[in-house]
C-alpha cells in the first residue's frame, strides 16, 4: 500500500509541485484548494509534466507515471480531505492572518499523531503557530522553488515543536527523495534567505559603484562560484581550497576581514541602480521570463539527475 497519507492544502506552484514528490516517494496525496479550478488545473499539469519527465527519464521514484499519478487525488473539502492524513503540507499564499485562519481551521480538525508542516519562506514559526492546540506538531518545512528539482528543505521548529516532530519530517523527507536540513530555532529568513540576501546585496553594491556589469556579475556566480555550489557549500570550500579549514584561516583570515570591512551598507534596491539591473535583464531575456523559467527548469532537472549520479 501507500507510504503514507499527505494532504496538500492549496494547489498552486508550490502545492503542485509538493504533490509529485510525495506521489514518487509512494504516498497518497489529497490536493485541497477552496478554488476548485486550482484542483482541476493543478491535477492536469501534474498529469502532463509526469509524462514528460517519464518520456526524458527524469521522473523521480521507481513508480511509472501512471501508478504515480494515481496516487494523487483532489478534493475540495477539507474535513474529507484531512481524513486517514499522516503528514499536512500548508502551500497557500504568503500571508499571515490567511495563513493564521488555515492553521487554526486545522488545529480544530487534526488528530495527535499528523505533522502539520508550513512552506512559508519568510514568515516565522512563532507568528504561524503560537496558542494552536496542537502546536507540537507544527513545523515550517521551507521548500525550494521547484522543490521536484531542488531538493532542499529547511525545517524551523517553533519553541514548543515537539523534538518527534521534527525527527518525523526529517525522515519523511528523506523518504520521499528531498534534502532536510534542521535549523535548531527560528531567525528572520532562515538561512537560505539570509545566505542569498548577503549574495544579492554586494551584487547590488558591486554593480551600482559601476564595478562591473550586471551581466557579468551574474557570470561570476553561473560560471564561477555557483559551478562548485552545485556540488559543496561555502564552508567545504574553504576546506579544500586549502589544507583544511586551520590551514584556510591561517592564510587567508586577514584578507577575508580586510575585504568584508570595506563592504557598503545595506542598498535600498530601488532608483538608479534598480532601473540599470532591470534594463540588463530584460535585454538578457529577449524572449519572455516564462522561455526562461522553462529553461532554468530544464537545466535543473538535468543538474538533479547529474548529482545522483555523482
Ligand atoms: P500560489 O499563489 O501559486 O498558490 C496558492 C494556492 O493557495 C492557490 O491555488 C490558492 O487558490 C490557494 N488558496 C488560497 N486560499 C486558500 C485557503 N484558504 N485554503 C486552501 N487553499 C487556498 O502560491 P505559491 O507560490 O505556491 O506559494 C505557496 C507558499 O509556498 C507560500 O507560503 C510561499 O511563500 C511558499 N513558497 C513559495 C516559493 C516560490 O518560489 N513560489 C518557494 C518556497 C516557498
Amino acid at each position: 500500500g501507500p507510504a503514507g497519507r499527505a494532504v496538500i492544502v492549496g494547489s498552486g506552484l508550490i502545492g503542485r509541485s509538493w504533490a509529485m514528490v510525495f506521489a514518487s516517494g509512494g504516498f497518497k496525496v489529497i490536493l485541497y484548494d477552496i478554488v476548485q479550478q486550482q484542483i482541476t488545473s493543478a491535477l492536469e499539469n501534474i498529469s502532463k509534466q509526469m509524462r514528460e519527465l517519464e518520456k526524458s527519464g527524469m521522473l523521480k521514484g521507481t513508480l511509472s507515471a501512471e501508478k504515480q499519478f494515481s496516487l494523487i487525488h483532489g478534493c475540495s473539502d477539507l474535513k474529507e480531505a484531512l481524513e486517514g492524513a499522516t503528514f499536512i503540507q500548508e502551500c497557500t499564499p504568503e500571508n499571515l492572518e490567511l495563513k493564521k485562519k488555515i492553521f487554526g481551521q486545522l488545529d480544530l480538525m487534526v488528530n495527535d499523531d499528523v505533522v502539520i508542516s508550513s512552506s512559508t519562506s519568510c514568515l516565522l514559526p512563532t507568528k504561524l503557530f503560537t496558542g494552536l492546540k496542537h502546536v507540537k506538531q507544527c513545523i515550517v518545512a521551507h521548500p525550494v522553488n521547484p522543490p521536484y528539482f531542488v531538493p532542499l528543505v529547511e525545517l524551523v521548529p517553533h519553541p514548543e515543536t515537539d523534538p518527534s516532530t521534527v525527527e518525523k519530517t526529517y525522515a519523511l523527507m528523506k523518504k520521499i527523495g528531498q534534502s532536510p536540513v534542521k535549523l535548531t530555532r527560528e531567525t528572520d529568513g532562515f538561512v537560505l534567505n539570509r545566505l542569498q540576501y548577503a549574495v544579492i546585496s554586494e551584487a547590488w553594491r558591486l554593480v551600482g559603484e559601476g564595478i562591473v556589469s550586471p551581466t557579468d556579475l551574474d557570470l561570476v556566480m553561473s560560471d564561477g562560484l555557483g559551478m562548485r555550489y552545485a556540488f559543496i557549500g561555502p564552508l567545504e570550500t574553504m576546506h579544500l581550497n586549502a589544507e583544511g579549514i586551520t590551514n584556510y584561516c591561517e592564510r587567508y583570515r586577514e584578507g577575508m576581514i580586510r575585504v568584508l570591512k570595506t563592504f557598503g551598507p545595506i542598498p535600498e534596491f530601488s532608483g538608479e541602480i534598480e532601473q540599470k539591473i532591470s534594463q540588463a535583464m530584460c535585454e538578457n531575456t529577449p524572449k519572455s521570463i516564462n522561455l526562461r523559467r522553462e529553461w532554468r527548469d530544464e537545466c535543473l532537472a538535468r543538474l538533479a539527475k547529474l548529482k545522483t549520479e555523482m
